[in-house]
């Protein structure tokens, strides 16, 4: 663990985030932890639409349920012509594991509808060429796209340089006092991608959620089992 064993550092500011130094070092430390900068657990989808609707299907639920719906709406439906010609109820049927599906099937077919008059079909692999910037602001331009769901097409699907900001990644950043206390997703997001470096956004992002499943828990951390604890201003010992 090297430099991080030694005791907690002052080096942090809020406004600014951790230095450079402590956070690569953390990012170190977790990359020895879970190993996915090296083997990412994730793959990417041959069209960045189905990372899309996945992405949209994951809103307000777990991977385990995203993915059920996921799977069946593809294995009813494999295509997303045959999606997009469903009634709103029926795609709602489908992908009703997910959680809000009425909303989401909603979402689902408006984001189809605004890819097929941008690309000319329902696919995205048009944009495998862009820009961050230019994808960022097209994504946020579909209903209910927000910049986590944005970020996580572009750094999974696009493999262009993005962090996006869960829930998890949030908490870490918080306990870890690289951010304000009641700092938004959105917000922390804005100031990680800042600091985060470019070639590691992809895997950091992966490796802060295994960390924040199994050990940096919302409730019950397991601080004991950590290896931040020495640097960590919120480390609880039992
Ligand atoms: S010491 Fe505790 S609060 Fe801090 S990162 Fe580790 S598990 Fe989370």
């Amino acid at each position: 663990m090297s430099r991080l064993a030694s005791k907690r550092e002052p080096n942090i500011d809020v406004l600014s985030g951790p230095t450079e130094g402590l956070l690569i070092d953390v990012l170190d430390v977790l990359e020895s932890l879970w190993g996915q900068e090296a083997v990412p657990k994730v793959s990417a989808f041959d069209d960045p639409l189905d990372g899309l609707i996945l992405t949209v299907l994951s809103q307000n639920t777990n991977d385990n349920n995203r993915d059920r719906a996921f799977d069946k709406l593809k294995s009813l439906y494999p295509t997303w012509d045959q999606v997009a010609a469903l009634p709103s109820e029926v795609l709602a049927d489908a992908i009703r594991v997910a959680g809000i599906a009425n909303v989401k099937s909603t979402r689902i077919k408006e984001i189809l509808e605004v890819v097929r008059q941008a690309f000319g079909s329902y696919s995205l692999k048009g944009m495998s060429s862009w820009e961050g910037g230019a994808v960022m602001e097209f994504m946020l331009s579909l209903p209910g796209v927000g910049p986590k769901t944005a970020a996580c097409v572009m750094v999974f699907d696009l493999g262009l340089p993005a962090f996006p900001v869960d829930t998890h990644v949030a908490r870490f950043c918080r306990r870890m006092g690289w951010v304000d206390r009641s700092a938004s997703p959105v917000s922390i997001q804005e100031q990680m991608e800042t600091l985060v470096p470019e070639g590691r956004k992809k895997g950091a992002h992966l490796n802060i959620i295994s960390h924040c499943k199994a050990i940096c828990r919302a409730r019950n951390p397991l601080c004991g089992s950590c290896p931040l604890s020495d640097i960590c201003p919120s480390v609880v010992l039992n």
